[in-house]
Formats: C-alpha cells, sequence, structure tokens
C-alpha cells in the first residue's frame, strides 16, 4: 500500500501493540495474518480487517501472513481461494512467501489432539447433534454431562483413530474438549474439536474425514505461525476463552493474543458471505463481480481504486464497539479519489438531436478540450464540432420555468468548450415528444466568450452526431431499498428489501476519444458522474458503469 498517509493511525490495537513493544514482549516482533475462509468472495469488510493487519505489520516493521481458514469441505473451492489472493494482491497487502493454508496443520492438529485426549482432557462422544445441543443447557440453565465423558483414554484414543480412519459415518461421533458442562460461557461447555465428514477437501483430497472445529484449528495455527496479534471481530469475544485454553493445554511453541474490533457494518448493505452467496446463486445479481456487490471483484468493476478503499477504511478506523457507517462515506473516498484522478470526457445518456442552421453542412472543427480543469499536464483532446449534435434530453424544456438555465425556445446557453447556442424551434413526432431542436450559433463565440461580453448562465455538453460512439451505460443504484436491508417483517428475509430498480441501463453516446478506451479505464463524464469501462465492452463499442454520482444520489439513514 501506498505512503501517501504519513500521520499513523491511532487505536486501541495500535496502543496494545505500542504497549507490547515497550515492554518487549514477543521480543520485539509484531506478525499478523488475514484468515478467510474460502467460502466465497471478499467484501469491503474483509478489506477493513485486511488494511488493519497489513497496516500494522508495516507499521511496526512486522510480517503479514494470508492463511486460508480451510476447515470445512463441503462449502470450500479453489475459484475463491484464487479470487481471495488476487483481492488481497489487488488491495495492496504483501504477505510475501507466507501463503499458508489451515489445511496444512491437519497433521499436528492431530497430534495436539491425541495428546490432549492422553491427558485426559478430550472424548469421543456418541450423542447424536441434537442430543449435544439439549444437553448444552442455556444461558440460564448449566448442561449436563454426556454418558461418554468419562470413557478411558484407551477408548478415547482407539475410537479417534478409527474415527480417522474412516469406519464411522458422519455425525455418528465427535471429539470434545473436556472442559466444564456448567460453565456460565457455553462455548467451553465441552467444545466439538472434531467432526466426521466423507468429503473432498480441495487441498487434502481424501487424505481426512475428520475436520477440526473452526475454534480448535484457528488459534494452534496462529501458534504454528508465530502470530502475535491475532485480531478478529466482535463476535467471537466469547471465544476468547476457548481460544486460550486450547492455547494453555496443549504445548505450544507460542502465545498469540486474540483482540476483537467491531465488523465494518454499511447502510444500504448485506455483508455476509451467506446472505453475498445467495445474492448470486439465486440470480439477484449477476455473479460476484456484479458491479452493485460490495464484494472486492464487484467494487473493482464498478471502477473503485484500491486507493479510495484503503482511504476509506482509514477514515472508519477501528474500534471496539459495532457501529453502522454511511455508504456516503465509501462514496466520498472514491469520489474524492477520481476527482483528482480521473479525467473528463462528454457522455450524453439520452440523446436529442440539435440541428445548427447557420452552421456551414459539411464542416468540422477540432474543439481543444482540456482532460482536467486543474490539472493541464492530463493533456487535452480533440471533439469534433459540427451542424448536427446531441445534448442531454433534460437539457432542454419547452415550457421551463424562470429558473431554468439550459435551452428552451428563445434561450441561449453555453455548449461546453464551443459556441453559444440559441433554440429557435423545435420538431415533434405524432405524439407531440420533442424529437429534434433546430437552433442558431453565434460563430463569434467560439471557446465560450463573446465579443459583446453578453453572459449566459447555463453551461451544457454535447457531442458531435456523425462522430460520437453509441455506447451501454449501466447506471447503479444500492441494491436495498432500506437502510437496513434486515429491517423486515413476519416470515420475510432480507431479500424483501431487494430494490428492483437497482440496474438500469441506457444507450447513450460517448466522444469518440473514449470509445475504444481499456477495461478499468476511469472517467467522469461532465455533469454525470464518475464512470468506468466494463469488460464487457469490444472496440468501439463501449460498456460504461456508473460508478458513483457527483453528489449523494439517496437518503441517509434516519
Ligand atoms: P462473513 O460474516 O462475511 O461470512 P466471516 O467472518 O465468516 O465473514 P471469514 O472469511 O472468516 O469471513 O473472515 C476473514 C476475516 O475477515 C476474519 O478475521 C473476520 O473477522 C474478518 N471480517 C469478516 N467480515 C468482516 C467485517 N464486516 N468487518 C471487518 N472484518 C471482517
Ligand atoms: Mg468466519
Amino acid at each position: 500500500m501506498s505512503d501517501r498517509n504519513t500521520d499513523t493511525p491511532n487505536d486501541f490495537i495500535r496502543a496494545i501493540v505500542r504497549e507490547d513493544l515497550t515492554s518487549n514482549k514477543n521480543r520485539g516482533r509484531v506478525h499478523t495474518r488475514f484468515p478467510p475462509e474460502p467460502n466465497g468472495y471478499l467484501h469491503i469488510g474483509h478489506a477493513k480487517s485486511i488494511n488493519l493487519n497489513y497496516g500494522l505489520a508495516r507499521e511496526f516493521g512486522g510480517k503479514f501472513n494470508l492463511r486460508f481458514d480451510d476447515t470445512n469441505p463441503t462449502k470450500e473451492e479453489q475459484e475463491y481461494v484464487d479470487s481471495i489472493m488476487a483481492d488481497v494482491r489487488w488491495l495492496g497487502a504483501d504477505w510475501e512467501d507466507r501463503l499458508l493454508f489451515a489445511s496444512d496443520y491437519f497433521g499436528r492438529l492431530y497430534e495436539w489432539a491425541t495428546y490432549l485426549i492422553r491427558d485426559g482432557k478430550a472424548y469421543v462422544d456418541d450423542l447424536s447433534a441434537e442430543e449435544i445441543r439439549q444437553y448444552r443447557g442455556t444461558l440460564t440453565e448449566p448442561g449436563q454431562d454426556s454418558p461418554y465423558r468419562n470413557r478411558s483414554v484407551e477408548e478415547n484414543l482407539d475410537l479417534f483413530e478409527r474415527m480417522k480412519k474412516g469406519e464411522f459415518p458422519d455425525g455418528s461421533r465427535v471429539l470434545r474438549a473436556k472442559i466444564d458442562m456448567a460453565s456460565p460461557n457455553i462455548n467451553l461447555r465441552d467444545p466439538v474439536m472434531y467432526r466426521i465428514l466423507h468429503a473432498t477437501h480441495h487441498r487434502t483430497g481424501d487424505e481426512w474425514c475428520i475436520y477440526p472445529m473452526y475454534d480448535w484449528a484457528h488459534g494452534q495455527s496462529d501458534a504454528i505461525e508465530g502470530i502475535t496479534h491475532s485480531i478478529c471481530t466482535l463476535e467471537f469475544e466469547n471465544n476468547r476463552p476457548l481460544y486460550n485454553w486450547f492455547l494453555e493445554n496443549v504445548d505450544v511453541p507460542h502465545y498469540p493474543r486474540q483482540i476483537e474490533f467491531a465488523r465494518l457494518q454499511l447502510t444500504y448493505t448485506v455483508l455476509s458471505k451467506r446472505y453475498l452467496q445467495r445474492l448470486v446463486k439465486e440470480g439477484y445479481v449477476n455473479g460476484w463481480d456484479d458491479p452493485r456487490m460490495p464484494t472486492i471483484a464487484g467494487l473493482r468493476r464498478r471502477g473503485y481504486t484500491s486507493e479510495a478503499i484503503r482511504s476509506f477504511c482509514e477514515a472508519i478506523g477501528v474500534a471496539k464497539a459495532n457501529s453502522t457507517v454511511e455508504l456516503a462515506m465509501l462514496e466520498h473516498a472514491i469520489r474524492d479519489d477520481l476527482n483528482m484522478s480521473a479525467p473528463r470526457a462528454m457522455a450524453v445518456l439520452d440523446p436529442l438531436k440539435v440541428v445548427i442552421e447557420n452552421y456551414p453542412a459539411g464542416q468540422v472543427e477540432e474543439m481543444v478540450l482540456a482532460n482536467h480543469p486543474q490539472q493541464p499536464e492530463m493533456g487535452t483532446r480533440l471533439v469534433p464540432f459540427s451542424r448536427e449534435i446531441y445534448i442531454e434530453r433534460d437539457d432542454f424544456m419547452e415550457n421551463p420555468p424562470n429558473k431554468f438555465f439550459r435551452l428552451a425556445p428563445g434561450r441561449e446557453v453555453r455548449l461546453n468548450q464551443a459556441y453559444y447556442l440559441t433554440c429557435t424551434g423545435m420538431v415533434k413526432d405524432e405524439q407531440g415528444q420533442v424529437v429534434e431542436l433546430r437552433c442558431t450559433y453565434d460563430p463569434d463565440s467560439r471557446g465560450g466568450t463573446t465579443p459583446d461580453g453578453r453572459k449566459v448562465k447555463g453551461t451544457i455538453h454535447w457531442l458531435p452526431v456523425a462522430q460520437s460512439v453509441e455506447a451501454e451505460i449501466r447506471l447503479y443504484d444500492t441494491l436495498f431499498t432500506k437502510p437496513n436491508p434486515g429491517d423486515v417483517g413476519e416470515g420475510e428475509d432480507f431479500t424483501a428489501n431487494i430494490n428492483p430498480d437497482s440496474l438500469m441501463v441506457v444507450r447513450g453516446r460517448v466522444e469518440p476519444a473514449i470509445a475504444s478506451a481499456p477495461a478499468g479505464s476511469r472517467y467522469q463524464f461532465m455533469r454525470q458522474g464518475y464512470f468506468c469501462v466494463d469488460p464487457d465492452s469490444q472496440p468501439g463499442r463501449p460498456v460504461f458503469n456508473r460508478t458513483v454520482t457527483l453528489r449523494d444520489s439517496y437518503k441517509p439513514a434516519p
């Protein structure tokens, strides 16, 4: 990631790291990790976690691992591993040679589990999943011991080995840690460590038919890798005692510390892989990289830059209490970035033809337009001007109110960096719709000023009819109609709040200079917003995504 922000962020996690460095805990090392489960694409919430973990490593001269938490073969796929690696890299985080997988530790975890059995701290339980739930008790009532809790060490070792060998069907037995069925913390009521799953794993194939649970695998993986600060989201706060119990009861090479922070929640957005998965599978969007998705792949295709995502992450900061961030903050970050970096261009989204009757037929002038008003070093481009041009349909009104400063019968307007234009007539179709305007131009107003100093209030964009190029332009709105998509009636789920108008496709026109720009090219279309070229484009047949409008376009949360 770039060093644009020289002032280091300050938050409670950085305070802990500084304290640890001062007291020489971990012998002055800082080592973090990002531990995604490869069961979906990364989203903007993951970017917050990556930015934090990688940022800590970078700021304190430490190391950062990318570790896949691949302990559930039924939900995980290589496609997700590949997309996650691409996204982490695109966000600018560098794991160097430390691309790691929890599945690489299955052997070591198995050894540690047998150690716990030998120590009388783990047992094989034959209760069904449902029975285990019933025996677990509730927040107000203690749990009950399983009838299998006091099996001998020998019997447990034998059964666990046979579980591993594949002698038992899925769900018939589990290995549980023997902690305390009466603990006020339900996580400590003999949590399941292994389950039987005869499933093919995307990396280990059919080598294993028992798989470790998250709580067992996660902390031990941190310990194996020498992670110093194991940062996770707040919902794992009650798992911390268990995280520590597993570390304290086997002979680990190192003690990581778990620290929880508030997960990102965004208005008008869902950030749970389970929900995002449903949006994709049930066809509400066109794949994980649909530009309406809050995934990194979706945001990238929408036109977001990794710099904007990083400055958003820095602006929201890191806190210990959950809260919801306004989507407007994310949009602000991308506008801020593109305002400086995106060249300007003209696009007409809803073209209305104008014939300039006093402009010589057949004449073409090449107008020289600046690519950026504040940055002359971004150069200029040519836009041909001729007798027939397009303007935006809503820049014309037949019966305008007084305050309408654009084009209307008898009124004069400035064509951006071209000429003054006066409307002299209209052509209508059978339904009375205006289909063409007749105008005259002032030949002395080239460049947008006149010798008599006459002023007009409005400046509008335009394109030449002959040389402009048709473009498919995809206009996006929020995917949900409510700031909190989970706000639903009885018997409904978040899909009840899906915005049916989140995508509007128009056939517009763009300047010839950008008609064959490569996918990913970003522009500010004058008066319209920021747009980028979609990978669906063909040479000369561009497709543009609207990244963001020029101003907030929706209501903030109440
Ligand atoms: P989801 O709820 O979207 O399924 P997850 O926590 O199951 O997310 P993981 O792949 O396990 O997804 O997440 C990897 C890391 O990203 C974890 O450390 C997790 O805490 C962090 N993370 C996930 N969602 C968010 C979020 N919204 N904000 C900040 N960090 C997040
Ligand atoms: Mg998770």
